[in-house]
């Protein structure tokens, strides 16, 4: 009896130990802002709102709204966190996987989706090739102007265009 109960403790005590990590995992990579009227110049600011929507509503249970997007559970629970100076609570909290957050110690936004719109995500990255630029080494016309002369807009517009692999296809089968 008094080996179980001990054992019990000891699990309830490596739970906490994992809780508490997973919070300042959490505290550390996953709060997003502080934005909005505390930080207007958060680079998620645009047009004096929060382009990605945050602090969120409170919510009781997660569900999956009618456009198919995910609202995750989000505790009024009181507690609150400090960051760079500013008080948020769970309604500043990115969506983690518990597991993935632990392992690799990084900000890693994970989210359900179930769109077939994510397939064309998908293929894009995977197709879209590395970033790459072409440049070009040109004398001044005299030699003392740092402007260059005679700027053909079209030609440098097709010399810098570049085409991917799925926009190519797109092409090829005369997509809209
Ligand atoms: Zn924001």
């Amino acid at each position: 009896m008094v080996d179980e109960e001990l054992h019990f403790k000891t699990v309830l005590r490596r739970k906490n130990d994992a809780n508490e990590e997973l919070y300042n995992l959490v505290k550390t990579h996953m709060i997003h802002g502080p934005c909005g009227f505390a930080n207007r110049s958060s680079p998620c600011m645009k047009d004096g709102k929060c382009s990605k929507y945050f602090p969120k509503q409170f919510q009781p249970e997660t569900i999956v709204d009618q456009d198919g997007f995910p609202v995750y559970k989000r505790r009024d629970n009181g507690h609150t966190v400090l960051k760079n100076g500013i008080q948020v609570d769970n309604r500043n909290v990115v969506p983690y996987n518990a597991k993935l957050l632990t392992k690799y110690q990084a900000h890693i936004n994970m989210e359900w989706c179930n769109q077939s719109t994510s397939i064309k995500y998908l293929f894009k990255y995977i197709n879209k090739g590395y970033d790459r630029i072409t440049a070009d080494i040109v004398p001044n016309d005299d030699g003392t102007s740092n402007q260059p002369q005679n700027i053909d807009e079209i030609k440098q517009y097709i010399d810098c265009r570049y085409v991917s692999p799925s926009e190519a296809s797109w092409r090829i089968f005369s997509f809209p």
